[in-house]
């Protein structure tokens, strides 16, 4: 809703020569839910903001489900706020806007030799959006979350007010940003840490398991080997084989371990993608037959890698194609990604991988990996093992990751709002031991809920 129209009416209208206002439908990635949205846009933002309540950032999109969405007030894209501001080559950091991309920040800074430190599976998401994730990627257990390459950001409070956040200034709105979903300000810039690097290619190896006890033996074994590692989970295996799949490790090629080809362009960096999903593909395509081919492909390319990989391949496999969420047809999918602690976990993800065998959901992609140390308030990642895995939208759907909701938190694990469609606010509050501390940083700093969205609403959290 807009603010101050009586109090106000001369600067309410100077400020709509300034602000667009667009209804447009609105999803995340994964399709479901979709609403009208209105989108707020403006070169202002930092005056106008004030004259607004009920907004919600939103980068790339690239969250799943509602995470930045609002139904009922404004979305605040940052994505053409994209510029860099400052870069000091010998210490890598970089300054940037919030709606910098780590695509740019490949495309830019690769061929000088600088990448980002914590990357997910997808480069095509914001600095901004990356901080209110607290994204991680295949490295956690050895470099921790996004928090980890963050000196600082501005943030715009509800007051109008922008503050430089770090873990020295403002600690305490420094750390609770980070899973902090967009709801306690909009992050117009920050100061990231980049990784030095020889080359933009990896050395990998692959492993095979022939069931959940090998995976997470060999999971344990090479993550003191290697600081990259993530399997994958052949979801159709049932009895003796259950979580069969491979294991695919990995770390930075130096100049020295590439051949002569690859060394006359050791930091080469690759532009948009060239294959595109042009339409929804009809809900019966997604059938069993599908899913035996899609992962006896996946077992195959997984099985079958190359001893060097370049990032794109290495990192962002899912990339190759834009738009392949469109695969999953209109009603769209969810991913599920939840972690569960150590002690207890082969036997909560048998039980899980069993539910699913026999749950009448679909199961497509899936990632298993080990998560290092944690950090603070809301941010997802904790020690244990987290496993990912795709749905499509059914009727069955819903009652069925309620189940595995109740298998999570009965083994103490939580779920990744990033990428929850589902969870409800009493879950979330017992997966999320520090919310009510987290809610109190929100009351102080947003005392009036100007920064609100569809997800902060179902998870109580606004
Ligand atoms: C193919 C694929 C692979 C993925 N792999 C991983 C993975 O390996 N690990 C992982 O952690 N995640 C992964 N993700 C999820 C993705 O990394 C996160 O959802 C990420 O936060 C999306 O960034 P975005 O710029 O698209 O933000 P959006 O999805 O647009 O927004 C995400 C959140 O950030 C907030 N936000 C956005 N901009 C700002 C801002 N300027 N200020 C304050 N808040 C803001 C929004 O309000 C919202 O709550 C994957 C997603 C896809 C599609």
């Amino acid at each position: 809703m807009r603010k101050g129209f009586a109090s106000n009416n001369l600067q309410y209208f100077l400020s709509l020569l300034e602000m667009i206002e667009k209804r447009a439908t609105v999803t995340g990635w994964g399709l479901y839910p979709s609403e009208e949205n209105t989108i707020l846009s403006g070169k202002n933002l930092e005056k106008e903001l004030g004259l607004y309540s009920d907004v919600t950032p939103r980068g790339l999109g690239r969250s799943y489900a509602d995470q930045a969405m609002n139904g009922r007030g404004y979305v605040v894209p940052f994505t053409d706020r994209k510029r860099f501001l400052a870069f000091d080559e010998r210490s890598g950091s970089l300054e940037c806007e919030a709606g910098v991309a780590l695509y740019d920040i490949i495309q830019t800074l690769g061929p000088r030799g600088f990448f980002p430190m914590i990357t997910p599976g997808t480069k095509f998401v914001t600095v901004g959006g990356a901080i209110a994730n607290d994204v991680h990627g295949k490295a956690h257990h050895v470099d921790g979350s996004f928090k980890n390459c963050v000196e600082s950001f501005d943030i715009l409070l509800a007051s109008g007010k922008v503050v430089t956040a770090s873990r020295k200034k403002h600690s305490e709105l420094f750390h609770a940003n980070f899973g902090g979903l967009g709801l306690l300000g909009l992050i117009l810039r920050a100061r990231i840490k980049l990784r030095k690097i020889e080359t933009t290619y990896f050395k990998q190896q692959s492993f095979k398991a022939r069931n959940l006890d090998e995976m997470l033996d060999l999971i344990d074994e090479k993550d003191r080997e290697f600081p990259y590692s993530v399997a994958w989970v052949n979801p159709l295996a049932r009895g003796k084989s259950l979580g069969k799949g491979v294991l695919t490790a990995g770390d930075h090629a130096g100049i020295e371990d590439l051949s002569a080809s690859l060394k006359k362009e050791p930091l080469k960096v690759t532009g948009m993608p060239g294959l595109n999903v042009p339409f929804f593909m009809p809900g019966f395509a997604l059938n069993g037959l599908t899913l035996r081919i899609l992962n006896g492909v996946i077992n195959y390319v997984q099985s079958h890698a190359g001893q060097f990989s370049h990032y794109d391949s290495f990192f962002y496999p899912l990339d190759a194609i834009n738009n392949w969420n469109r695969g999953y047809g209109k009603r769209g999918f969810t991913q599920y990604q939840f972690v569960v602690p150590v002690e207890g976990a082969r036997l909560t993800i048998r039980k899980i991988l069993e539910e699913i065998g026999t749950g009448g959901c679909k199961p497509f992609l899936n990632v298993l990996k080990k998560f290092g140390k944690g950090t603070d308030y809301l941010s997802f990642p904790a020690p244990g093992y987290t496993f990912a895995i795709d749905f499509p939208i059914s009727r069955k759907l819903f009652p069925f990751l309620k189940r595995l909701d109740a298998l999570v938190l009965d083994a103490g694990g939580r779920i990744y709002a990033g990428k929850d469609a589902t969870l409800d606010a009493q879950s979330f509050a017992s997966m999320y031991s520090q919310l009510e501390d987290w809610k109190k940083i929100k009351r102080k700093y947003d005392p009036q809920n100007m920064f609100q969205s569809d997800i902060g609403r179902r998870l109580g959290l606004v």
